[in-house]
Order: C-alpha cells, then structure tokens, then sequence
C-alpha cells in the first residue's frame, strides 16, 4: 500500500510564475505585482510599481470608476471585468481589464487585482468601427445607389441615398423584390440574365419607377454574389440615375439635328437621313422645294419678315407631310422632303397637295401684314443606278429648274 498523494500546493514562486498578470493592493498603494504585471506595465524593476500609487497607472477619467470598483467588492465578492485605460512606467496608452477580489492579509484587508491587456483589440475595435463609420457616411451622402439581393432577387441592402432618387427609404425598400421598381419586367430580366452569363454588367441601361410614378433612366453596374459551393447568391452593385444625362443627350442631339430657324432637320442630318434611306433600295421620291421670289419677300418685309415666312413654310409642309416622310432645310429657302416608299405617282399626288396648301393660304406675319407664297417642286424617285443622295439630289435640282422655268407655283419631275 502506497499513501495517497498529496495535493499540489501553489506557492509565491508560483504566482510568479503564473502568465496572467497579479497584483495586490492595500488602500491604493501596490504592494505586489507578479512578473507578469511588471513586464505588461514595462518596469525596470519591481520599484517601479510596487510601493506606488495606483493613480500613477490609471487614466484620470477612469480613475474614480477603477478606485470604486477595486474598493467595492465585498464579503470576499469578485468584481466583474471592467475595461480601464491605463499607463505603463514610460507612460504608453494601456487598455486593461481588470477583475479584482477582496482577500485578508495579515489582518489587513486588501485587493487582489489580475489584469489582461486589450491594447490590441481595443485598437482593432477602433479601426472597425473607424471603418463602419466611413462606409455609413458614404453610403449616407452618396449620389449612387448601393444594393444587394439574394437568389430570389429580393432586395437585402439598400444605401439611404436611394430615398433621394426613388423616394423611398432604405426600409421600405428592403425585403421586397426588386423587380417591384422596374416599370418593364423584361428589362429586370435582361439585366440578370446578362449578369448570370457574364458575372458582371457595366453601365447597363435600364429604367425605375420612382414612389411619385415617374420613370427615370438608371445606369447599373453590378456583379454576381456566389455562395461558398460557388452557387448564384444574388447581385451587388450600384445604380446611378441618368435621367438628367439623357436629357442632354436629347437636348445635344437635338441641337446637333436641327435647323434653329424652323425646327426641322438640318442640312446634315436631312441629308443623312437620305443616304440611311437610299441603302434600303426600297421605292422612295425626293421632293427639293425652293420658295419662289424669296428675294423680293426679304426685300419688301426686311430679313426678319422672310425669317418669319420661313419659319411658318416650313410649320406648315411638317403639319401637312405624312407622318412617316422626313422634312428638312438644306440652306437659304431650299428644303427637302423625303417620301419614303412613294412611287413616281404617289409623290406627285403629294407634291401637288402641297404646293397647293402653300399658294392656298396668305402667311399672316406679326406685323399683321400678309404674305402671298408660292413654291416650285422639283421631284424624282431612287433608281438602281444612283450612286448616293448626291445623284438623287441633282435629277431633283434639274426637275426644280424646270419648274421655275415654266414660271414658278408647280411641280416638275
Ligand atoms: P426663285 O424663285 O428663282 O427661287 O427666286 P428667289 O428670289 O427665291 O431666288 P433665290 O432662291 O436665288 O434667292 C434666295 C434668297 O433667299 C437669297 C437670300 O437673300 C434669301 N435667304 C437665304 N437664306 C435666308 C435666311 O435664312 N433668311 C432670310 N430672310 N433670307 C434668306
Ligand atoms: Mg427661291
Ligand atoms: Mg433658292
């Protein structure tokens, strides 16, 4: 028979020994610190802390909260973990919890103190936060909108801005499918099924309905989330209204396209659009139509009165055109129309009809005065052989001389 063993003991070397930092304390005063506590406050030697007051350790706005707490436990209690900013000897930022017990020593009653240095963590809860806060205030003031679905296309994320551009909040948004705020659900579709094939889409058109009804023209660039077996997760991307960019696009283009007297193609663009005609080889007529006597309309109600009769010529040939025709000014009072699909008797009948209109009815300038207009027509139609507009345009300018030569007010072809 051997006799049982004898428990194990911890003594002072122990302690010593021990990895977490101890330290006791009578009244305010350290009267011990273990080699852990030496080394996590940097001192030289044990002088350095033990003899010294607690308050050459501690952060003056968590002094009073420390000194509370390490008095407060009572009847042998132990104080729950506190968080303290602390000092070491050389006087760097500590950031410590501490827990501490109430124990008798030698008849004196006195703090038993261990603390755990979160420096680190405090410093990585700083920068997460410092992190949280910058993605918030750019999610807050951004023009674009941020977002997220799951698989099922139901919107998961949303930033605030979106309440600017749609109208609704971020809650009122989250949870439903984005697809509810697309006013053409095939768009939405083309959208995913683009981003299914390819992973991403940049600057994708697409449309919105805001909270108020109106449309707005939206720009989305957006890459597709994967689950860790690499499965279809959802979307994530931004969004950025362009309703405002469309709107100089068509304002530009406009301007690029148009004659800033009357309001109809330009020489340009009437000019291309006769070429883009042309290449269809499909039956198509060209009227060239030239005011006759404008000099004399200048020089009897000045610039500014043949300006105005311009101006309402051409308001009344696009009135009275076919919708489908295209109308332009090439320059000074010669236009041009083109009739597309019309045969040599079709635009002949047209021709007629609206040289007819013109001679019919007095332009009415602002003075009151009125003006008597009349309008030779030059007519032709595509033919296999032609070349370009520029072969159409001079059969059409030899037909116009002729009406001006057989006097004026008819249509020659
Ligand atoms: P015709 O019957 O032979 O065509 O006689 P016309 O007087 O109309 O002769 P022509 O076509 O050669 O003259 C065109 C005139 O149109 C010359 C020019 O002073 C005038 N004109 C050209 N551009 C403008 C313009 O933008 N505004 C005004 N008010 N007059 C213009
Ligand atoms: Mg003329
Ligand atoms: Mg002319």
């Amino acid at each position: 028979m051997t006799a049982p063993a004898s428990p194990v003991l911890p003594s002072a070397a122990w302690i010593e020994q021990l990895p977490a930092s101890v330290a006791m304390l009578v009244g305010d005063t350290v009267r011990y610190a273990n080699a852990a506590a030496l080394r996590l406050l940097r001192a030289q030697q044990p002088g350095d802390v033990v003899g010294k007051s607690v308050e050459a350790f501690i952060h003056p706005l968590d002094l009073h909260r420390a000194l509370a707490r390490l008095r407060h436990a009572e009847g042998g209690g132990i104080n729950p973990v506190t968080e303290i900013r602390a000092y070491t000897c050389t006087g760097a930022p500590l950031m410590l919890a501490m827990s501490s017990a109430i124990v008798e020593m030698d008849d004196q009653r006195a703090v038993l103190a261990t603390f755990l240095d979160m420096t680190e963590r405090a410093a990585m809860e700083q920068r997460l936060r410092q992190t949280d806060e910058d993605f918030q205030r750019m999610m807050n003031t951004m023009q674009d909108v941020f977002y997220r679905t799951d698989a099922q296309g139901i919107t998961r994320y949303v930033c605030p801005a979106v309440k600017n551009v749609l109208g609704y909040t971020a809650e009122e948004i989250i949870g439903l499918p984005a697809a509810a705020f697309y006013p053409d659900l095939a768009e939405r579709d083309a959208l995913v099924a683009e981003i299914r094939k390819h992973g991403a889409v940049h600057d994708f058109p697409g449309r919105m309905r805001r909270r108020d009804g109106v449309i707005i023209d939206i720009s989305i660039s957006t890459q597709a989330l994967r689950d860790e077996r690499g499965n279809y997760a959802g979307v994530e991307g931004i969004w950025r209204d362009i309703t405002e960019r469309k709107r100089l696009e068509r304002q530009l283009e406009h301007l690029a396209t148009r004659d800033s007297l009357t309001g109809i193609h330009n020489r340009r663009s009437i000019l291309s659009t006769l070429e883009q005609r042309l290449q269809r080889k499909a039956p198509l007529s060209v009227l060239l139509l030239d005011l006759d006597f404008f000099k004399r309309i200048n020089d009897r109600f000045g610039h500014a009165g043949g300006d105005c009769v311009l101006h309402r010529f051409a308001g009344l040939i696009d009135q009275e055109r076919r919708s489908r025709d295209d109308f332009g000014r090439l320059g000074g009072e010669e236009f041009l129309l083109i009739l597309d699909g019309a045969d040599a008797a079709e635009a002949l009948q047209i021709a007629e009809r609206l040289r007819a209109a013109v001679s019919a009815q007095a332009i009415a300038l602002p003075d009151g005065q009125e003006v008597q207009l009349t309008v030779s027509i030059g007519l032709t139609q595509a033919q296999p052989a032609d070349h370009g507009a520029s072969d159409v345009l001079l059969r059409a300018d030899r037909a116009l001389y002729r009406a001006k030569q057989q006097g004026r007010d008819r249509v020659c072809g």
